[in-house]
């Protein structure tokens, strides 16, 4: 338990009066086999955990430097410094910017809520998965998509949208006067699931008498169903239900053929009018490659994952120059650059100010087959002279001996991992980057060397960690953490575009690098391709 010093009571007395702390509806943490409530309350305009509750439901060891002003928070062999003076953690040695400084309470320590997605997340053996719109907190391998539903009146037909993330295995059937949207998932994260409008072949959308089903309400006037899927951003599927009321055609065979569907619902072959029973919904399409050339040495694909993104700033320099911004403006250069250059189809896990969930962003490379995944990140240090880039691939200690072991099989003898369509088991995700650490290794080596050329590398240009975003994806997979906006002068060049040039010039130089080791081909990619 931590101590407490007479001191520092007392100046919390004069910061924290009463008033500006109140508490905040409860979080739910769901595991596999149970639910608990978790206690937030409101500090200082900030959402927070209690550090105690959060080290009896995942098994924390906290240990307090009074004289540092730090708290120590170990899981496993893993270990979160938090600082009590600022917002910022240092997670297995590397720097995470919090939304607020951890808060002392009379013997209580509290932490924002995110403090467990950032700090905690990274070095924790299972997946936990912070949704602060719903709260819930998800712990170990549960699957609970998230379901938003949009109805639309179009003439005769009413379409209802299903967003699902990620994208979960689904069918889609009719039991009376309900279509039932069954999931292969434990339960159904349905905060926005409601109908927004009702018509005469919709009441209403609602979760079913089963956690994992989606359940819609027929109207009077409904005839007939036809559903299809299409992919959705980031990982997820959208599932576009179009119901066919009676005016149209008369409730028989033939009243929904595909022709009668409006622009953007695809044929549904499976879906026939009336049908009953469980309909399989069609696969996914795959989308078509940008340019179809002959593998260019390998590479096909590239996923290029900007860090951070919607509420989620990241690392925040002095001047206000946002991690979120800098990762968005140099992945855009890097797409641009490579598909000039490579001519091969890079996808970015965000193209906007916007929140993605760590483990869809390796779901979205796993789900387009990436040979390739680069996580972009700024960095931040209590200490602003720190400055200089670095590369990261994972460190495999930490994610159990079945990730070790993992590391010695053969990649093409391990499941596909992702989520992604009905096709892929849910296995250990921990297990999908293991099988490519020697090549994320030696990614991360020609990456850090091509960085070098170009741009100042810190002291420790080439490390491990235990990063959460590389862990699920089945390629080989870096982070690289492009400066430290701590570091005023290193802020405003990472934020202007020539620093971004040099660091986009270096990352197209060390897949080049990597394509031409790996591959034998030439450093020269300009011939016998365009
Ligand atoms: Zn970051």
């Amino acid at each position: 338990m931590p101590t407490v010093s007479v001191a520092a009571l007392c100046l919390l007395t004069i910061v924290l009066p009463a008033q500006q702390l109140s508490s905040a509806p409860p979080y739910t943490v769901v595991t596999r086999d149970a639910r608990r409530p978790l206690a937030a309350r409101v500090l200082g305009g900030q959402e927070m955990f209690a550090l105690d509750d959060l080290a009896r439901l995942f098994s924390l060891t906290i240990r307090e430097d009074a004289a540092a002003g730090g708290i120590t928070v170990t899981s496993g062999s893993q270990s979160v410094v938090l600082s009590l003076q600022q917002p910022l953690a240092s997670v297995a040695g590397r720097m995470i910017s919090l939304p607020a400084a951890a808060v002392r309470e009379g013997r209580a320590v509290y932490v924002p809520v995110d403090f467990v997605s950032r700090a905690l997340a990274p070095i924790y053996t299972q997946r936990i998965d912070l949704r602060k719109p719903s709260r819930l907190l998800l712990v170990g391998d549960v699957r609970l998509p998230r379901i938003a539903a949009r109805v639309e009146p179009l003439g005769s037909l009413t379409r209802v949208t299903l967003d699902v993330a990620p994208s979960t295995p689904h069918t889609v059937s009719q039991d009376g006067q309900r279509l039932l949207v069954r999931f292969d998932a434990d339960a159904l994260d349905a905060a926005d699931l409601r109908a927004s409008t009702t018509t005469d072949t919709l009441l209403n959308v609602h979760v079913g008498d089963a956690p994992q089903v989606v359940a819609i309400d027929l109207g009077p006037k409904f005839a007939s169903f036809r559903a299809a899927d299409q992919p959705g951003p980031a990982g997820s599927t959208r599932i576009v239900i179009d119901l066919v009321a009676q005016t149209e055609a008369p409730a028989q065979p033939g009243a929904a053929q595909p022709g009668a569907a409006q622009p953007g619902a695809q044929p549904p072959g499976a879906a026939q009018p009336g049908v009953a029973l469980p309909q399989p919904t069609p696969p996914l399409p795959e989308p078509p490659p940008v340019l179809d050339l002959p593998p260019a040495g390998g590479l096909r694909t590239i996923v290029i994952d900007a860090g951070h993104g919607g509420d989620d700033a990241g690392a925040r320099g002095v001047q206000g120059v946002l991690e979120k911004d800098v990762t968005l403006g140099v992945a855009r250069r890097l797409k641009a650059a490579l598909e000039a250059r490579l001519g091969v189809r890079v996808l970015l896990t965000r193209d906007a100010d916007q929140t993605v969930l760590s483990d869809q962003r390796a779901a979205l490379a796993n789900n387009n087959k990436a040979d390739l995944f680069i996580s972009l990140h700024a960095n931040a240090s209590v200490r602003p002279n720190v400055s200089g880039a670095q590369v990261f691939y994972l460190n495999l200690a930490g994610y159990g001996d079945e990730a070790q072991r993992a590391s010695q099989v053969r990649a093409d003898s391990l499941p596909v991992l992702g989520g992604g369509s009905r096709e892929i088991e849910i296995t250990p995700w921990e297990m999908a980057q293991a099988s490519h650490i020697e090549q994320s290794a030696a990614f991360a080596r020609d990456v850090e060397a091509a960085l070098r050329a170009r741009v100042p590398m810190s002291p420790r240009a080439l490390q491990q960690a235990p990063l959460r975003v590389l862990v699920g994806a089945n390629m080989p997979a870096i982070l690289v953490e492009v400066g430290f906006l701590t570091n005023a002068q290193q802020e405003k060049r990472l934020a202007g575009e020539a620093e971004q040039n040099l660091i986009v010039q270096a990352l197209v130089d060390g897949i080049l690098r990597y394509r031409g080791a790996t591959q034998g081909t030439p450093l020269d990619d300009g011939r016998g391709r365009r």
